[in-house]
């Protein structure tokens, strides 16, 4: 039987040289990979009590959104700087070459409640980081993020120590 990895097309020089870029839309475009996708991320939160999953644009949308439909739980989007309409919080940080900046509104997350945070793919971290920042600003907590993929050699788990973090695919 097919596994779920057998299904990532992996591209090597994109976005520029030296990089492998995993593709998961090869995973979206076949029906059986894409419920593989969604059942085993679920699987890696549904016996954990909380409340709203987040999902970083813009493939966290794809993933998440189906997750917390199916476990009846909210669901929240971290957008990148200037899509949100309502009051946000926004936080920066380091790309490789650059800043990145992201939001939240600020009305999505109450004090107390608990958040997982559902992405396809965890690289340095910085990302997550950055979300994480911004929840806890909020009064949130983050109980756990789950990943369709992560490059363990770009150790992003160095910046999510404390934090429980579970990928279903690794790459080196
Ligand atoms: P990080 O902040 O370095 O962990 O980067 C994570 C973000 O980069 C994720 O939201 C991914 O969507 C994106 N990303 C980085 N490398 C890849 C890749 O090989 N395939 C798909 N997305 C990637």
């Amino acid at each position: 039987m097919k596994k779920l990895e057998d299904y990532v097309v992996s591209i090597p020089d994109f976005p520029e040289e030296g990089i492998i870029f995993r593709d998961v839309t090869s995973i979206l475009e076949d029906a059986k990979a894409l419920h593989m996708a969604i059942d085993q991320l679920q699987e890696k939160i549904e016996d954990i009590d909380f409340d709203i999953v987040i999902g970083p644009e813009s493939r966290g949308f794809i993933f998440g959104m189906p997750v917390a439909y199916n476990l009846n739980k909210a669901f929240v989007p971290v957008r990148k700087k200037g899509k949100l309409p309502c009051e946000t919080a926004s936080m920066t940080y380091e790309l490789e070459y650059g800043v990145a900046e992201i939001e939240i509104h600020k009305r999505s997350i109450k004090p107390g409640d608990r958040v997982v945070i559902v992405d396809d793919l965890m690289a340095t971290g910085g990302t997550i980081e950055a979300i994480i920042k911004l929840i806890e600003g909020l009064g949130g907590t983050v109980v756990k993020c789950v990943f369709l993929m992560e490059l363990m050699g770009l150790n992003g788990r160095q910046k999510l120590e404390g934090y429980e973090v579970e990928s279903i695919i690794q790459y080196p």
